[in-house]
């Protein structure tokens, strides 16, 4: 169903330029290119790149913009960027290539996320990232990533949520980590070469403009505690997203927000904090102790069924629960999809029958995932064949064998659609700073479609990236001074980082980084997490400041700052969630809708779905800094949607 619009009251921001190309949507792309500036080969080593962050979107950039002959500093927290946190990624990378020949198309790609993200993405960037999707497996073929083949040996396909057709290509369940060998390779092609130089085990404590223009990143060396300037011509973030603000979450340990939030607080704009993806199969919090939660892939729901007992109360083992007493509740209410339903509504529909106590396991906080039907249908060999390894996982995390029983399954928190905010040309609202993967504000919306992140995050490095920030250097580079790194904005920021690590180590206190990260991330779930109200947002908000308070006040840390201390640098990743944990929560009041992961309890329709308001709210929140303990500044870019019809976000008919 077509909504109607009168968008009367939203305002786009004049600090917003969205530089959306004035050509029809599937045209842009084209159009930007042949209107972009180059520069000559011989000039392109007069140019130095700082990439931060080496997962798929930074590897892939470090990569491109090197083998075009542009100097390339690459910086990560690990001591190789195989470890990116994109190794994690299990189930697949979507492409429109239509190989199941069953009605795929660059369109569909592209309409289903605009409708996966419930209409709060910029649909000229969506459709961008669905026409590069079929070069992105080219790419990585031909770097000899080995994608899952059928017998005649062409590339495999399954299907993800939200959709109805087979796009999503695979490695097993270690799709991230082939791909990343992929993107690794040719980044250490060009590290021989000479014109990648990688700084591993460095930290980015933040970003330095000169003439308001991104010019260098102050980092600390993580094995010697020593602060080091950078400079360049350009600075691109791609430093992964924030889901363990929520301290649970299926993210790496390592994945934080210190460089986006550094950088907002320089001048760039973070856009729709709040919209954070909560993942319905994840395996269920088991106690005090985890400090980590493990994703089971959405590729199990292509076999596996979800359902509760039909009874409160029913313990009898899963196998013993004859088919007419089990609720198989996402083939109920959303036949169209069953259980391939988008991870939102997948995860909202878990929370709804577990809150009505019908939730299984000792906690009564899980459903099951059973594999049983298509063991019979298709034969123990082939389940084994698809997800061996996924099963693996979870016996050795639960010590239960799910061939025979059913998985146990919860959402977690996942992905992170919020991010810098950035121009269809990924640049941010500070001129010179680019921010690509999961770091920037992404082409997800409100909520992301499984598989889509890998096929951001290389579209942006492969494909988007190499030409923009190439056009940014052609318009600007020649006029831009050289700097030296000794400059009075490249000292004061300098300062500025040593001060905050110095105060750190200087509070000796009684309560560990982790501690303290841990009750901010139950602050966040509770008021902030699946579900969110107007009162418990405000209550968050007072919280989180006073939780704040006690970590200047109250933080220990062991050691010192002159050598490998991990807990330094995790106190000063938990520092700067304590400030942006606020942010999140002042959009999320702010969004007086419910769309995608954001589901504000005020707003939803009668059968729980949610409720978007388009009139109001059909914007992407963009906030400013201004200083501390100030208000933030809300800018709005208005999303228009001249391709993509403005629907109803339906899954059930
Ligand atoms: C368990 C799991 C499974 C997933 N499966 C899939 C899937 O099947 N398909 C899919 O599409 N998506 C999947 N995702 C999502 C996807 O993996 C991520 O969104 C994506 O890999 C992010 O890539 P990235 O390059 O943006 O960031 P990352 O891979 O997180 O890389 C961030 C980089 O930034 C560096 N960095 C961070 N902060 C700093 C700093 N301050 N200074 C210096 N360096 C810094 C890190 O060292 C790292 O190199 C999954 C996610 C999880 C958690």
């Amino acid at each position: 169903m077509t909504t109607a619009v009168t968008d009367s009251t939203i305002v786009q921001s004049s600090r917003l330029n969205s530089r959306i190309p004035d050509a029809p949507v599937p045209e842009m792309w084209d159009h930007c290119k042949n209107e972009m500036k180059l520069v000559s080969p011989g000039n392109r080593r007069k140019y130095d790149i700082i990439v931060v962050g080496t997962g798929l979107a930074g590897a892939s950039a470090a990569a491109s913009l090197a083998e075009q002959g542009y100097n390339v500093k690459a910086f990560c927290i690990q001591d190789s960027p195989r470890r990116a946190h994109s190794v994690a990624a299990q189930g697949g990378i979507n492409a429109a290539k239509n190989y199941h020949n069953d009605g795929d198309s660059t369109y569909r790609l592209f309409y289903e996320t605009v409708k996966g993200g419930d209409f709060r993405a910029r649909e000229s960037n969506v459709y961008r990232l669905a026409s590069v999707s079929a070069n992105i497996i080219d790419q990585c073929v031909a770097q000899g990533v080995p994608f899952a083949r059928e017998y005649g040996g062409t590339l495999a396909n399954r299907t993800f949520g939200g959709t109805q057709v087979s796009r999503t290509f695979y490695c097993r369940g270690q799709t991230g980590q082939q791909l990343l060998l992929g993107a690794y390779s040719v980044l250490m092609r060009q590290v021989q070469l000479g014109r990648v130089k990688m700084f591993p085990r460095r930290e980015m404590l933040d970003l330095v403009t000169i003439d308001g223009r991104a010019r260098g990143i102050i980092t600390r060396n993580l094995l010697n505690g020593e602060f080091e300037t950078h400079t360049a011509n350009a600075v691109l973030l791609c430093t992964g997203g924030y889901g363990n603000v929520f301290y649970l979450s299926t993210n790496a340990k390592a994945c934080n927000v210190t460089a986006a939030w550094r950088a907002y607080r320089r001048g760039a704009f973070f856009a729709n904090p709040c919209y954070t993806q909560i993942h319905p199969t994840c395996i269920p919090v088991s106690g005090d102790h985890q400090s980590k939660l493990t994703l089971m892939s959405e590729s199990l729901r292509n076999d596996g069924r979800v359902w509760v007992p039909k009874s409160q109360g029913d313990h009898r083992p899963p196998p013993d629960i004859p088919i007419d007493d089990r609720d198989y509740y996402l083939e109920r209410r959303y036949p169209a999809f069953g259980n391939m339903v988008p991870r939102d509504v997948a995860s909202r529909a878990a929370k709804e029958r577990c809150d009505a106590g019908f939730g299984v396991g000792s906690s009564g906080k899980a459903v099951y995932l059973d594999f049983a039907d298509a063991i019979k249908r298709d034969g123990l060999d082939a389940v084994k064949a698809r997800y061996s390894n996924l099963f693996e996982m979870y016996e050795r995390i639960t010590d239960e064998d799910a061939y025979k029983v059913p998985m146990r399954i919860y959402p977690a928190v996942h992905y992170t659609m919020g991010g810098l905010w950035v121009d269809y040309q990924l640049e941010s609202t500070i001129p010179g700073l680019f921010v690509l993967g999961e770091a920037n504000f992404s082409d997800h919306g409100a909520n992301r479609l499984g598989a889509s992140a890998l096929m951001q995050g290389l579209a942006d490095g492969y494909f988007v990236a190499p030409y923009t920030v190439a056009n940014y250097l052609g318009t600007h580079g020649s006029k831009m001074g050289k700097v030296a790194g000794s400059e009075a904005g490249f000292e004061s920021v300098l300062g500025e980082a040593k001060g905050r690590v110095n105060r750190i180590l200087g509070v000796h206190g009684k309560r560990t980084p982790n501690e303290l990260h841990r009750e901010l991330g139950m602050i966040m779930w509770d008021y902030c997490g699946m579900a969110r109200n107007a009162a418990g947002l405000k209550t968050a908000i007072g919280k989180i400041r006073d939780l704040r308070e006690e970590f200047w006040k109250n933080v220990l840390i062991p050691g010192a700052g002159e050598s490998l201390n991990q807990t330094l640098e995790h106190a000063g990743r938990v520092a700067d969630f304590l400030e942006f944990s606020e942010l999140m929560v002042q959009d999320a009041l702010n969004r007086e809708e419910s769309c995608g992961g954001h589901f504000r309890e005020e707003h939803q329709t009668e059968d729980g779905e949610t409720l978007r308001d388009d009139d109001n709210f059909r914007y992407a929140a963009a906030w400013e800094y201004k200083g501390d303990g100030a208000q933030p500044e809300l800018h709005k870019e208005k999303l228009e949607f001249n391709y993509a019809h403005l629907a109803k976000r339906d899954y059930k008919s």
